[in-house]
């Protein structure tokens, strides 16, 4: 097995029994992202010297005999909108492009404190605003499965980094989907915590009511070591609070658990593929002992235009402190009035999807219109809460799809919003909810049903369908990888962990 293969289990495994160095380790990832970036585009910035040294760190540790924890010396990656201490932060915006950060978001601390070894950081939407990392104002990150498809976002870097081997783990954050959806579209795991489980100090902030760090990585396993790591209250961040686990993972019982799956989330315009794959990780589970009931969320339908009007409101306030002037871009030729300062900088210094979720965002908290837009929407988002708390009277979890498709085409939809909107239509829920819940790859769409595709867009574009990623595809009968979301009640992570790791040691189905 190569280096680069291993999850963080078996690397600390590796690292203890002195199979390797950690030095050994943290080159072999480095050899790794200079050879696949070239492709892939998964980082923003790779800070080499400074990973090498906290390598060494930990071999010296492993010299004098010390205990290593588990997250000791394996190389993770982390979204650029998480605060490192000295190193660029740019949320993928040209109006952060030179900032470095002043202090480490408190999750970075603790991984740092345990010695995880930091690569880099990972390209994602601008100000994670978007569903394919193509918002981004540096790159596009291209999905390793198909490099001629997107990685899924806003956290696309992080997961097409770990899919590709270039870090065994990597930190996202989920706003309304951001870690679920680019760990479906890269088949990789990703976890969105109870809101408050995880401390967003140090996070740039999208919606604050909504935000949260999450991990992501190759397994459940590996999701549950690092989320040990970063959860827990912390002074920093008053939303933060204390899990306190109900349920010992030990003793979860599969075949005491129901599973509830809400018919509003299986939907015509799903892929049949997703259907199918999906439909056998409820028939797998149901044969594992599980209780399955079909449930309702009946508020299902407001749920994207809820988290729109919520999202995009927070948003244009915590934008606001992008002037010209605080830190970040500002306009070279200095204009001679403070205001055209403001409105060039931000002008300059925004994409367009940023701009026009500000747009969107202060016209629905203006005066008149507030309470037809913002109030509704916060209205909506108690019925919503409202049909999970009814739902987990009758059901321990909740399971659903991702995305009611596979990753989409790099430039397909990137010029109509409302259809990448769509993307999100089973994520953002849980968001406003402020809900746990955890993504695990559980298949592929079938080699026929990409090769029908193929000749599909064969027929009716001309662009170059045959790329080395959708030749590689062919030849290995693959498809695109597919996800489904399991979720919690709050604060009910290792219920939701637990029943990702019984699929995963039982039921992956191929
Ligand atoms: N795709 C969603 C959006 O564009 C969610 C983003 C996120 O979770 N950060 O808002």
């Amino acid at each position: 097995m190569e280096l680069t293969d291993l999850t963080i289990k078996k690397a600390h495994q590796g690292l203890v029994n002195g199979e390797f160095s950690a030095l050994e380790l943290c080159k072999a990832y480095l050899d790794r992202l200079k050879e696949k970036e070239k492709e892939i585009s998964s980082y923003l910035t790779v800070v080499e010297d400074f990973a090498l040294s906290q390598a060494k760190k930990i071999d010296d540790m492993i010299l004098e005999g010390r205990d290593l924890p588990v997250l000791a010396g394996i190389p993770c990656a982390i979204k650029d909108a998480i605060l490192v201490e000295g190193i660029r932060c740019t949320a993928a915006s040209k109006i952060l492009e030179n900032y470095i950060a002043p202090y480490d978001a408190t999750c970075v601390k603790k991984l740092k404190g345990e010695g995880a070894v930091i690569l880099g950081k990972t390209n994602m939407d601008e100000f994670a605003m978007g569903s394919s990392t193509e918002n981004s104002a540096f790159k596009i990150t291209k999905n390793p499965h198909d490099l001629t498809r997107v990685p899924g976002g806003s956290s696309g870097g992080s997961a097409s980094g770990i899919s590709a081997n270039e870090c065994v783990f990597a930190l996202g954050s989920d706003t309304g989907g951001s870690i679920r959806l680019p760990a479906c579209f890269c088949g990789t795991v990703g976890l969105k915590p109870t809101y408050g489980a995880v401390s967003r100090y140090g996070l740039i902030a999208f919606a604050s009511s909504l935000d949260q760090i999450g991990p992501m990585a190759k397994t459940v396993e590996d999701c549950k070591i690092v989320f040990d790591v970063i959860s827990g209250k912390d002074e920093m961040d008053s939303t933060s609070v204390e899990p306190k686990l109900k349920v010992q993972s030990e003793k979860l019982k599969v075949n005491e658990l129901r599973i509830g799956v809400p018919k509003e989330y299986f939907i015509e315009g799903m892929e049949k593929e997703v259907e199918r794959v999906i439909k056998k990780v409820i028939k797998k589970y149901e044969e594992l002992g599980a209780k399955i009931e079909e449930i309702s969320l009946p508020h299902t339908e407001y749920a994207l235009a809820c988290y729109y009007i919520i999202a995009l409101s927070e948003a244009s306030a915590n934008l606001a402190r992008y002037d010209g002037i605080k830190y970040g871009y500002s306009v070279s030729d200095k204009p001679a009035s403070l205001m055209d300062v403001y409105l060039q900088s931000r002008e300059e210094g925004f994409g367009p999807e940023v701009r026009r979720r500000i747009i969107l965002g202060t016209y629905a908290l203006s005066a008149g219109y507030y309470e037809a837009y913002y109030l509704r929407a916060q209205k909506v988002r108690a019925l919503l809460r409202k049909d999970f708390d009814e739902a987990f009277k009758k059901v321990d979890v909740i399971l659903t799809p991702v995305s009611p498709t596979t990753a989409f085409k790099i430039g397909e939809k990137i010029n109509d919003p409302l259809k990448m909107y769509l993307s999100d239509i089973f994520t953002v829920s849980v968001n406003l909810a402020g809900l746990p819940a955890l993504a695990i790859p559980c298949g592929k769409t079938a080699p026929h049903h990409f090769a029908k595709e193929v000749r599909k867009q064969k027929r009716f574009n001309k662009e170059k369908i045959f790329s080395s990623g959708n030749k590689n595809l062919l030849q290995s009968g693959g498809g695109l990888p597919i996800g489904f979301q399991i979720i919690g009640r709050p604060f009910e992570e290792n219920v939701i962990l637990s029943l990702g790791e019984i699929f995963e040691k039982y039921g992956r189905a191929h």
